[in-house]
């Protein structure tokens, strides 16, 4: 076999993973003896390469040079072997070379995490001797450890044994044997077995973890006495989540880290804010009295509320911020992630060492989400990676009322879902810090040597109930009489601290008493707290503008032309595949003026006029590149070499980023991601496109929570632009409708903007004014499918260089306004129908104005518009969708304000219907004659 050959099957192999020692041994088992392994493995370990014709088994450092693989599963040389394990008992060393790789596959099984001690482990009998045929009268026998990382290269049995139980079944439980990467395995081993997962700790940490604690217990008893009753979520039995962080943070300066981004839900998330972002405790008393900011609008409650701060740390101060949070679980991970994302390309830095994200689970919200699943899918994408996450379970073993396994899950630990991306997960028993400090730094050091994702299942319990207010006894009635009577961890702690000499007793209680005065004082009780100045982004520009506030976006013919120039070069020696070729020819032709502009045309020119003025575009959609309707061809695609070239990327030196990526095959958590880029980034128009627009409804949970709400609760801006392609050309009932009507239901306090364009100059200019304005509010755009082709729906250039977003559009015809008996309101692209008809009628009679913006609706300009029709008293609005859909109830409050007094507003269209259309294009189409001959015909 050809090196190349075995190594890519190497690199293939399932064998190359978790059960590369079983080769290690096998091969080992070779070199002694050549017929004690099958035919099947003979033929390839006799294939491996005979260098200089030399036999193998002398060849074998050298073999282990070439194939990297085996030479990290092969230390335990013929040579070593030789000289250290007992003789006559080669059988035994492989069977101990097996223990110790039982003990790294399934210690944890064995690990003691339930601080509860109520979990209820079978034994594993992988981890006893006698599987291996071992027993303890090998005790005194020295074998070869392989790559045991004890620093050693044989050991007695006895102390072996002792060893792996140490390491590996201890308050530690790691799992990471399923990781694929020998290099991650075998660093993961050195730092683990090096120190058999209990390392030295300097007193200084003791007393850090004892002070975190004290922290941790002492704030949820000081809330629990001054508000009793009140819901705060608390951390109790979870204490060592405070200490962690702290840890964590610390660390991550200590690398370089300039700012942190934490996500997690309600539990533990004031007692956070207080003790590790430094939230003042007067701020958090005076809101559980009821009193709060008016400058956060409708406001949140206090346990979803965010923060931001900086924090001192030995490698200088770096920023924190910690996300707001609806009460949807696990739905801020991908936003946390979208904002790291956008933090690390504002500071250059593609490989995630600036900044951290810490996302925060339940153990029953871990398992039971779904986005959970896309967020670890989106982990190592190129549109989406930020070079890992640092994910910690607060596991209290129960979700509100659902117990742990029996209901909650269907697999062994919550975790679980984390392997999907082959990510390391330490359980640890939250009850000794020692190992949480242990876990963190070793997470962190993981994240920060391979990118990637990282998990800590910190094992825990909840002392009180869901809540404060609840009787947690009534549904795990066991439980929580073990709970009773259970020590709190900082007792537990300063009990081992006080006995191993660290600290006095009366030095605990000091500390106790000190941080329940400081609460008293109500001033900031995190030391590391530093006022912000880390933070890199300058929000003032955006705030206190509504929606019509003034922008210059003037744009000239002969800019226009240039933008399309460049649009339209891309290297000589790309191949176009012929339909590409020949959109690209008609694109030149369009600006040589000889073809009208279409809608994919107008849009190109708009990102180019965008990123040429030095704003920066990040677009993902499934499709985004291409576009769905084969219409945007942002991306190119060499035909020869399968290389990508993205014009809008060229443009010139000193432009602004351009990023165009097709996303994972998901909608929560892209949208999700999305929301977070653009509420940390208002330099950057974001933009995520539905592959068809009802797919929104995969994010609703993201539309509602925080789109269209987040500045309302939170007081934070957001520029997110959603392009939802909508318009009903007989695809049925799934590819019809992006459910405008439920955008346009959650309309108020001006939080967004509905907008459906008619035409390409349109889109060009509403997608300028998006970036252009000093205002960021999500933009949600009804956007068309047909219409991409219509060949009324074209523009010129000088259309688009009027450089105005009409939110009204007037009509267009030579319609005598005074003869006009009915005018007939409508949006997108049923205009272009009813247009038709009115041609081939020959009607003069009605007019026909598109209203291009629902929300907010535009009362100036199409007040301007309808005075000239001041006379009509038949108004009617026409639509696509049926009755109880679109625009029609949300929007008809708005137009019937702006009606001539005498007027009548009627409706054409589809009748109501459950379905969003209907799946026969024959009814389709009788349909749209009727609604069209509806609006036209004056009864
Ligand atoms: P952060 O970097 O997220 O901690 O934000 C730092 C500060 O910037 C916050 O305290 C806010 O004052 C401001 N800020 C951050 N994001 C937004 C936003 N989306 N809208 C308005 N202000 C923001």
């Amino acid at each position: 076999m050809q090196q190349s050959v075995m190594k890519a099957w190497w690199d293939s192999s399932h064998m190359a993973g978790g059960n590369a020692t079983y080769i290690e041994e096998m091969y080992e088992a070779f070199l002694d003896d050549s017929q004690s392994v099958s035919d099947e493995w003979r033929d390839i370990f006799e294939k491996l390469p005979k260098l200089d014709g030399v036999e193998v088994e002398t060849k074998h450092s050298l073999v282990r040079d070439q194939f990297r693989h085996l030479a990290a599963l092969g230390p335990a040389s013929r040579v070593s072997s030789a000289q250290s394990t007992a003789s006559g008992s080669d059988e035994k060393q492989v069977k101990v070379l097996q223990l110790i790789n039982a003990f790294r596959f399934r210690g944890h099984q064995h690990a003691n995490l339930d601080p509860l001690g109520l979990w209820k482990q079978p034994r594993v009998r992988d981890l006893e001797l006698s599987h291996h045929n071992l027993s303890e009268k090998d005790f005194d026998t020295t074998f070869n450890l392989g790559s045991y990382a004890i620093g050693k290269e044989s050991m007695p049995l006895g102390e072996l044994f002792d060893s792996l139980n140490r390491t590996y079944c201890g308050s530690i439980g790691t799992e990471y044997m399923h990781i694929t990467d020998t290099d991650q395995k075998r660093w993961l081993q050195h730092r683990i077995e090096s120190v058999q997962a209990k390392p030295e700790v300097a007193r200084e940490d003791k007393i850090n973890l004892l002070k975190g604690l004290v922290a941790a217990d002492g704030m949820e008893k000081y809330l629990g006495a001054k508000f009793p009753g009140a819901k705060r979520f608390s951390l109790e039995g979870g204490d060592s989540l405070v200490p962690m962080l702290k840890a964590l943070i610390s660390h991550a300066g200590s690398n370089g880290t300039k700012e942190v981004v934490v996500g997690m839900a309600h539990r533990g998330r004031i007692n956070t804010l207080v003790n590790v972002l430094g939230k003042n405790p007067s701020v958090l008393f005076d809101e559980f009295s009821g009193k709060h900011d008016d400058s956060l609008g409708a406001g949140d409650v206090k346990y979803h509320a965010g923060y931001s701060s900086d924090f001192a740390t030995p490698g200088g101060n770096l920023h924190l911020a910690l996300a707001f949070n609806p009460s949807h679980l696990e739905i801020v991970n991908p936003v946390v992630i979208g904002s790291v994302r956008a933090r690390l390309d504002r500071r250059g830095c593609s490989d995630g060492s600036l900044v951290l994200p810490i996302t925060i689970h339940g153990d029953a919200a871990i398992a039971g989400q779904g986005v959970v699943q896309e967020t670890f899918n989106m982990s190592q994408t190129r549109g989406f990676q930020v070079g890992g996450t640092v994910r910690i379970v607060i596991n209290n073993q129960v979700g509100f009322t659902t117990s742990k396994t029996e209901d909650a899950r269907s697999t062994q630990y919550c975790t679980d879902i984390a392997k999907m991306v082959q990510a390391p997960i330490f359980h640890v028993n939250s009850d000794d810090p020692e190992a949480v400090l242990f876990v963190t730094r070793l997470a962190l050091d993981y994240r920060n040597q391979f990118k990637r994702d990282v998990v800590i299942d910190l094992v825990c319990y909840r002392r009180h109930g869901h809540n404060e207010a609840d009787e947690p006894n009534a549904t795990q009635p066991i439980m929580y009489q073990k709970i009773k009577i259970h020590p709190v961890p900082r007792k537990i702690y300063a009990d081992q601290l006080i006995a191993e000499g660290v600290i006095e007793a009366h030095e605990v209680k000091k500390l106790v008493s000190d941080y329940r005065a400081a609460l008293d004082h109500g001033a900031c009780v995190v030391e590391e707290w530093r006022p912000m100045t880390e933070h890199s982004v300058d929000w003032s520009p955006f705030l206190g503008h509504d929606w019509d506030v003034n922008y210059d976006s003037s744009i000239s013919v002969d800019q226009i032309k240039e933008l399309g120039e460049k649009l339209c070069t891309f290297p000589a020696d790309y191949t176009l595949q012929s339909r590409v070729a020949k959109l690209y020819k008609d694109r030149v032709s369009m600006i040589n003026g000889e073809k009208a502009l279409d809608w994919g045309m107008a849009e190109n020119l708009a990102y180019a006029d965008i990123v040429t003025r030095g704003s920066n575009i990040r677009m993902t959609g499934q499709d985004s590149g291409r576009g769905t309707f084969f219409h945007r061809h942002a991306v190119l695609h060499n035909q020869t070499d399968g290389s990508d070239y993205i014009p809008l990327a060229n443009m010139n030196d000193d432009q602004g980023k351009m990023e165009i990526y097709d996303s994972v095959l998901s909608e929560a958590a892209v949208v999700a991601f999305e929301y977070g880029y653009a509420t940390a980034e208002p330099g950057t128009l974001t933009i995520w496109e539905a592959q068809f627009g009802d797919f929104a409804n995969g994010a609703q949970v993201v539309i509602d929570q925080f789109l269209s709400s987040g500045e309302a609760k939170w007081g934070r801006l957001c520029g997110l632009t959603l392009l939802l392609p909508h318009g009903y050309e007989g695809q049925g009932p799934e590819h019809s409708s992006a459910r405008l009507e439920r955008f346009l239901q959650m309309c108020a306090d001006h939080n967004w903007q509905v907008c459906v364009p008619s035409t390409p100059a349109q889109v060009f200019n509403m997608l300028r004014r998006q970036a252009c304005r000093p205002l960021r509010k999500p933009l949600i755009v009804m956007s068309p499918k047909s219409l991409l082709r219509h060949p009324l729906a074209v523009s010129s250039i000088e259309e688009l260089a009027e450089g105005v977003f009409h939110n009204v559009i007037d009509e267009i015809d030579d319609i005598v306004s005074n003869k006009v008996k009915r005018v007939v309101m409508c949006s997108g692209k049923v205009y272009y129908d009813l247009l038709e008809q009115r041609r081939k009628n020959e009607q003069t009679d009605v007019a026909i104005i598109r209203v291009e913006q629902l929300y907010p609706f535009p009362q100036a300009e199409f007040g301007q518009i309808m005075s000239k029709f001041k006379h009509v008293k038949d108004w009617v609005w026409c639509q696509e969708e049926p009755q109880n859909q679109g625009a029609w109830y949300c929007s008809q409050h708005h137009f019937r304000t702006a009606l001539p007094r005498a007027a009548t507003l009627t409706y054409a269209g589809r009748n109501a219907s459950a379905s969003p259309a209907v799946g026969y294009i024959s009814v389709h189409n009788q349909q749209q004659k009727d609604l069209v001959d509806d609006a036209l015909t004056i009864k």
